[in-house]
């Protein structure tokens, strides 16, 4: 569904009108239109700064200069050093920032590792507060840090605390112009598998995720080469007929897998066509069929990637809610979830190097009334990524969770007008997210570029305010 409101605004009298009544004015996110390009950064301005006693500086110049940008330093940064250090031992061209206001860095990454306390953190205001006004329209702010060592640790707990609130706030405060917050903390051996995660915040491949914190850990290495990252993979998307789960199908072709799409009987004429249009394979078969893992396992083979994606909504008050509707919903949305990928781990259904992403949802994390059985299974979800990382560590892969906020599908076209306005404006973006942009976080981790990143669930949810 477009969105009217959005589109009204960009008119030269929508932008006086809303700007006179004081209403939201949404900007037009600038999302990816195609696969991820081997250097997605290449002639990006990226400013680069870092804390005194920071220890990314390497990782970071290092991923940056890969992914193709251009680097700038302020010359007047107290940080300058271990940057200028990294540079030369790696060969990479550092430019001066220029003076003046027509500089419009398209994104500022700075290096926070080593703060442990209040007066560390001034270091991060003074590399941001004089730059973040001159930030590109749809530009990025990246913050990196390690995350705390030891739980006894005091001064690294309340820094990496102090962090994440900054950069929620910060998200709060650019997202009009479409620019988004993200920090990502790297423990420590997680240094090489820093540039896919860098590529993906830093391009428009992430347009509707901020004020979100993300762990890259050791593990599987990166990839030598960033473009089409599901070359030779086999995937499997649950719920493919029609809204997110048919645009994850076509994202995960974008980038070169071979997509089996699995939906409901009853939606196989949809499901033809969707995989028709993608070149994928139509496999029609209930998620909650009691034998759904045996029947994957033998019409698959063995699979590289599988998004379990299918979900409903059956919305009651607790004290309205029948057993079928509560049995329902946390059969599909969560049992389903377990039994397969339970009988796919026994048989040698995965891979090795398997990854599994599952789709929660910001209700899951805030609660909706009307949604205790929803809630239960997207929550649960989120426990259960967590609770299994290890086992797919163990494997050389990964279980994640994508938890979408308001996304524009025909599930959210169904809503009452109020209702939906309501939904769609609340975020930092002030406006829903496109199927596209939960596709993108699913590819991201379908993928290596996503090495090192296992356990976690990811918001895309333009940083709603409701659930954050
Ligand atoms: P959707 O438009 O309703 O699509 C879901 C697809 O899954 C449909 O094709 C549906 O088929 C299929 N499906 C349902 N039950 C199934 C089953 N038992 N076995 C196989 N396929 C089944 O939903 P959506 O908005 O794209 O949502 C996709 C996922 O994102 C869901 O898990 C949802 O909870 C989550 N999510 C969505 C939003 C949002 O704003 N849209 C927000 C947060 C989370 P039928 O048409 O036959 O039911």
């Amino acid at each position: 569904m477009s969105d009217r409101f959005l589109e009204f605004t960009q008119t030269a009298f929508g932008k006086q009108l809303s700007g006179l009544l004081g209403l939201p004015q949404p900007p037009r996110l600038r999302r990816a239109d195609g696969a991820y390009a081997e250097q997605p950064l290449a002639r990006r301005s990226v400013l680069i700064g870092t804390a005194p006693h920071a220890e990314l500086a390497g990782a970071m110049v290092a991923s940056l200069a890969a992914a193709g940008a251009e680097l700038f330093i302020a010359p007047d940064h107290t940080g300058i050093a271990p940057l200028k250090e990294a540079a030369h031992g790696l060969g990479v061209a550092l430019k001066g920032e220029p003076s003046g206001e027509s500089f419009a860095p398209e994104a500022l990454v700075f290096d926070a590792s080593g703060i442990e306390s209040a007066e560390g953190l001034r270091t991060l205001f003074d590399f941001l507060q004089p730059r973040v006004a001159r930030l590109a329209r749809n530009g990025r702010v990246l913050v990196l840090t390690r995350p705390p060592s030891s739980l006894d640790d005091i001064g690294q707990r309340t820094a990496a605390a102090a962090l994440s609130g900054f950069t929620r706030s910060l998200s709060k405060e650019i997202g009009r112009k479409g620019s988004t917050v993200n920090l990502v903390q790297v423990r420590r051996g997680g240094e090489d598998n820093l540039a896919g995660t860098l590529r993906f915040f830093l391009s428009e491949h992430s347009a509707f995720v901020a004020g979100q914190v993300l762990q890259v850990g050791a593990g599987e290495g990166a990839p030598a080469t960033f473009g089409s990252p599901l070359a030779g993979k086999l995937a499997l998307v649950t719920g493919a007929a029609r809204g997110i789960g048919a645009s994850i199908a076509q994202t995960l072709a974008r980038e070169g897998a071979q997509v089996i799409g699995m939906d409901r009987p009853q939606e196989e004429g949809a499901l033809g066509e969707t995989m028709s249009r993608i070149g994928g394979r139509g496999l029609a078969l209930d998620v909650s069929a009691k034998d759904a893992g045996e029947r994957i396992r033998s019409e698959c083979g063995p699979l590289d990637v599988i998004v379990h994606n299918a979900g409903v909504t059956r919305d009651k008050m607790l004290r309205n809610m029948p057993p079928h509707l509560w049995d329902m919903v946390l059969d599909i949305n969560l049992g389903s979830i377990v039994r397969i990928n339970d009988k796919l781990m026994q048989d040698d259904g995965f891979k090795p190097g398997a990854r599994v992403v599952c789709i929660s949802s910001i209700g899951g994390i805030a609660g909706n009334p009307g949604q205790t059985n929803y809630g239960a299974t997207k929550a649960g979800i989120i426990g259960y990524v967590d609770a299994l990382a290890p086992a797919f560590a163990q494997r050389g892969g990964a279980i994640n969770a994508v938890a979408p906020g308001f996304i524009e599908t025909q599930m959210t076209a169904a809503m009452p007008l109020m209702t939906r306005e309501v939904g769609r404006r609340l975020n930092s973006l002030s406006q829903g997210g496109l199927p596209i942009d939960i596709a993108e976080a699913v590819t991201f981790f379908s993928s290596a570029h996503s090495a090192g990143v296992n356990g976690q669930t990811l918001r895309v949810c333009g940083q709603s305010f409701i659930g954050a």
